[in-house]
């Protein structure tokens, strides 16, 4: 019998051949082909020749489908960018025409062979289809994304497996569908090679999975049983299989991680005591005179979020997001100093030493002359310093610590922690934020309030799911004297007019950032810093005083060169994107960034951000011109908004979800099926049940439902940190 353990040599009629190749796409066992899944379906329409389908459309608008070779492919410029390309079969051939989609151009050309599918007319007595949908025959060399686990499948087969009524086996007759599931393949293993296996192996796999949903859940969210999802996606008859398996097994994903993040919350809730730090009118008025601007009524109002939680006996867990330039340090500033006024510990950490280090000065700055006393603490340090600083914290010589990740190492302990800050909290994961609870242990039984800050504004759908054990405050608008950043996508030909219009307002007065990629000369072809400072030094910023910075260089010339650009002795800055975060320069009011198409959208809002942030009319220039769709969109929407979250569902889109939720610093295996970009209704639902099934079974002992937590674990136990809350 085939069980989802089974491995592949072990089922009848599969050649060694296959099987090698099978293993070598990471496909060993029948379970993993089952959980292969399609990328997509495609209608096996007894497809008509171009001529035939002419016929048929004759002057009346219809949707039609048409295969065949690519001929030709023509791009028009003009206002809008069209595209044009000539399908030919035996029989005839047809025009594709898209309007206003420069985008086309790199994903059609001569010799593809595919289907188009769209609205149609004759025209000119040529078939004719506007902006139709091509699926080119090419596979993409996609690689296996990272498989979530089956469900746990017990050994004996059950038959509950199934609530859809059915002819009996075989379940679906592939001969007839008209769906074919197109998988993730390769040159060497095809698409339709692991349809057959799926094929071999489906039935017997989903005869033997058991739902973790119960039935009546399932029911009233309109959910099919699991084995059936994996049937129907696998070999759907029609879109209605392929929607009803696909939000089956959509709800499952969002639904799993949203147990997790509940549980997580809940756990936090219930075994984390805290300090509860009240907020008196004195200390009040002690802190608003250490901080040197008026607070805005929206830092007000984010600040009475905080100390309300502040003030209770459990611990805080806020995310605070606020686009670049919010103003989010003064409020972090005013939670550290709360607990300070209590007689306990604080500390910020930050993801860049360059941010660190400008904490440091400004807590210093504002703290001159006071009794608090800040410990810096980064990878740079000296081991005596290290040695000097570790001692301090635990003993309580220091208030408050400021650093880098040093500063969650094991080694570094608090002798009375009491609030811990994650600055630009989109630079860590979800493990960060459990070792710095663990530091509140000293002599306190307690764990800090945490407040987590990020810049990078999320698409809701992202925040719930990446943040979604956290209380969330958003502080919106920027702080006052701030003026409007003017933004520009320049070709990369145009540089020497940018620089030499820019040494015009250097020579004013302002100062400039120039970002270029790369720290050393290499043979990519990239602006390096070295260099592109000399080509400033000798041409067009001739006489101008400028330096280089970047994460490489030692600690001390690093803040020498920084401290100067802040006291405006040197007038402009080649570095890299060390200073994509947080960098707070006022009177920098000029950005260049070169090969602009190179950066990430987030990261090209960050640098942005870098000016604007005085009184001066700030100007920001990207230079770039990309070859690729994804970059051409880029620079589009950087030029065209200036607003964070609008820029964040557009990164989301360009993107896609599995590389943004999916990334390293989420530390979170990514989806399979679930979209965050459309499928926020779904995720709405998934969180609301998970909510509710953990208030009701918090640790998920409850009978029936041992093989959800045992998926829970393997998904996401670790990730999340179940289990082993501080
Ligand atoms: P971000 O949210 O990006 O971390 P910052 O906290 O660095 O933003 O604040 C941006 C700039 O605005 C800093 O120079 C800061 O001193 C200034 N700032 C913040 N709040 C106020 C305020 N209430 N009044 C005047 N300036 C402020
Ligand atoms: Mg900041």
């Amino acid at each position: 019998m085939i069980t989802a353990k089974t491995t592949l040599g072990e089922i009848p009629g599969m050649t060694a051949r296959l099987v090698e190749r099978l293993n070598a796409f990471e496909l060993r066992t029948a379970g993993d082909v089952v959980r292969h899944f399609p990328m997509r379906h495609e209608r096996k329409l007894a497809e008509r020749s171009i001529l035939e389908t002419q016929n048929e459309v004759a002057d009346e608008q219809a949707v039609i489908r048409i295969r065949g070779t690519v001929a030709t492919v023509r791009v028009r410029r003009g206002r809008a960018t069209m595209v044009e390309a000539t399908l030919e079969d035996d029989s005839s051939s047809a025009r594709l025409v898209w309007f206003n989609a420069g985008w086309m151009r790199d994903k059609i050309h001569p010799g593809d062979t595919g289907v188009a599918e769209g609205r149609a007319k004759v025209r000119n007595g040529f078939l004719e289809l506007g902006n139709p949908r091509w699926i080119p025959d090419r596979v993409p060399g996609e690689t296996m994304a990272q498989r979530a686990e089956l469900p746990s499948v017990p050994s004996a087969p059950q038959n509950s497996s199934s609530d859809i009524a059915r002819v009996n086996p075989p379940l679906l007759d592939v001969t007839h569908d008209q769906l074919r599931a197109i998988y993730p393949a390769s040159e060497q293993l095809l698409s339709s090679e692991i349809e057959s296996v799926v094929a071999k192996v489906l039935e017997s796999v989903c005869a033997t999975i058991e739902d973790p949903l119960p039935i009546e859940f399932r029911q009233e969210r309109g959910l099919i049983a699991l084995a059936d999802a994996y049937r129907l996606y696998h070999q759907a008859r029609d879109e209605d299989d392929v929607a009803a398996a696909r939000k089956r097994l959509a709800f499952d994903e969002l639904f799993l991680l949203q147990l997790g993040v509940m549980m997580r919350r809940a756990q936090l809730r219930s075994r984390t005591r805290a300090l509860p730090l009240k907020l008196e009118p004195k200390i009040n008025e002690h802190i608003r005179s250490r901080i040197p601007f008026v607070l805005t009524p929206e830092q007000d109002r984010v600040i009475g979020e905080i100390v309300a939680d502040m003030g209770q006996p459990f611990a805080m867990n806020r995310l605070l997001q606020g686009d670049v330039g919010s103003g989010k340090t003064a409020v972090a500033v005013y939670s550290m100093l709360l607990a300070v006024a209590h007689g306990f510990q604080a500390a910020l950490v930050a993801p860049t030493e360059l941010l660190a280090e400008q904490h440091y000065a400004v807590l210093g700055a504002m703290l001159k002359g006071s009794q608090v006393r800040i410990a810096f603490i980064t990878g740079s340090n000296t081991s005596a310093e290290r040695r000097e600083r570790v001692a301090g914290l635990a003993t309580g010589k220091f208030d408050i610590a400021i650093g880098t990740h040093a500063l969650l190492e094991g080694g570094v302990a608090f002798r009375n922690l009491a609030v811990a800050v994650i600055d630009e909290q989109h630079r860590f994961g979800v493990k960060q934020r459990a070792a710095i609870r663990q530091k509140g242990q000293g002599e306190l039984p307690v764990v800090p309030h945490t407040l987590v800050m990020t810049a990078t504004p999320i698409p809701r759908t992202l925040a719930i799911t990446l943040y979604g054990d956290l209380d969330t405050s958003v502080l919106r608008g920027s702080p006052p004297g701030r003026t409007r950043i003017i933004t520009r996508v320049v070709a990369p030909e145009k540089a020497p007019e940018v620089y030499s219009y820019l040494r015009t307002r250097l020579e004013r007065g302002e100062q400039a950032y120039v970002v270029v990629p790369a720290v050393e000369e290499s043979d990519l072809g990239l602006k390096d810093v070295a260099n592109h400072l000399r080509y400033l030094q000798d041409g067009p910023w001739k006489g101008l005083k400028l330096a280089g910075l970047h994460g490489a260089m030692a600690r001390d010339e690093r803040d020498a060169t920084m401290n100067a650009f802040r006291a405006g002795t040197v007038q402009a800055l080649v570095a890299t994107i060390v200073i994509e975060v947080g960098v707070d320069v006022s009177n920098a009011s000029v950005m260049v960034v070169e090969h602009a198409d190179r950066f990430g959208l987030a990261q090209l809002h960050q640098l942005r951000g870098r000016v604007g942030r005085g009184s001066t009319q700030s100007l920001c220039v990207f230079l770039g011109q990309s070859t690729t769709e994804d970059g051409k969109q880029r620079l589009e929407a950087i030029g065209n908004t200036d607003d964070g979250f609008v820029i964040a569902e557009i990164d989301l889109r360009i993107r896609g979800p599995g590389e943004v939720f999916g990334s390293r610093q989420s530390g979170l295996p990514p989806f399979q099926i679930a979209n965050l970009a459309t499928d926020g209704e779904l995720l709405r639902v998934a969180r609301e049940d998970a909510h509710a099934w953990i208030e009701k079974d918090p640790e998920l002992s409850a009978p029936g439902v041992a093989a959800l937590k045992h998926k829970l674990w393997i998904t996401y136990g670790k990730a999340l940190g179940l289990g082993d809350v501080g």
